[in-house]
């Protein structure tokens, strides 16, 4: 499978630097959270390689010639995305034996409230019990993962759809009433219903952008909760 870049393109190897860390640390994350689960299902990601395009079809066919990108691994099986960037939980879940959401929610434990884990996608296997996942985003409260890193926003909107199943409930949460209080209610509404134009399952690179006052309450309210436990 062949990525390439939506927004630029990449004449240098190191334009993917963002894009590769960004996949080690998920990887570190699932083995972190495979642990702490001690889910039947472990979770890993695809390894990713960053490869230079030495040949075209014509010359206008994307990628270009010497442009960078990223390969991973094929994965065979059936595709399902479960969670996006941007609050999306899927049925299948939001099920009380699913542990993606318990993925993110976990991973922003682990990182006191700085970033969360995010846009869970791949393959369930039963044989062996694994998940295969790929292409994921990471939310961080200093936006530095790049355009599909929702932020602040990001993290927000997952807390908001979020009901902790048996993987994640002993895990500090923040409250609804927490961000209610923050966000005013005519910009909550504003942002549920361009959700809802836009289609759930997206991966959303879009600015849905709350205030900065706003930003810094929703801050404050993610690093005093977090702080205050990680349970094992
Ligand atoms: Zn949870």
């Amino acid at each position: 499978m062949i990525k390439e870049s939506k927004e630029s393109y990449m004449w240098k190897s190191t334009d993917w630097n963002v894009t590769v860390e960004m996949h080690k640390e998920a990887q570190k994350l699932a083995e972190g959270f495979n642990r702490f689960s001690k889910t039947n299902f472990p979770l890993k990601f695809t390894d990713v390689d960053v490869v230079i395009i030495t040949e075209t079809n014509t010359p206008d066919s994307t990628p270009k010639l010497n442009e960078y990108c990223v390969v991973e691994d094929y994965i065979p099986g059936q595709f399902n995305k479960w969670c996006n960037n941007y609050g999306f939980i899927s049925a299948e879940a939001k099920s009380s034996n699913s542990s993606m959401p318990a993925f993110m929610h976990w991973s922003w434990c682990h990182s006191n409230g700085e970033k969360m884990i995010s846009d869970l996608q791949g393959v369930r296997s039963d044989d062996p019990q694994s998940y295969t996942l790929t292409d994921p985003a990471m939310l961080s409260l200093t936006n530095s993962y790049g355009v599909t890193d929702m932020g602040v926003e990001g993290m927000a909107m997952f807390f908001l759809h979020h009901e902790c199943s048996s993987f994640c409930e002993r895990l500090s949460k923040p409250k609804k009433s927490d961000f209610l209080g923050v966000i005013p209610d005519r910009q909550l509404s504003a942002t549920m219903q361009q959700l809802k134009n836009l289609g759930d399952a997206t991966t959303y690179t879009h600015e849905l952008k709350f205030p900065p006052g706003v930003r810094e309450g929703i801050t404050t309210v993610f690093r005093r909760v977090a702080r205050g436990g990680y349970v094992y």
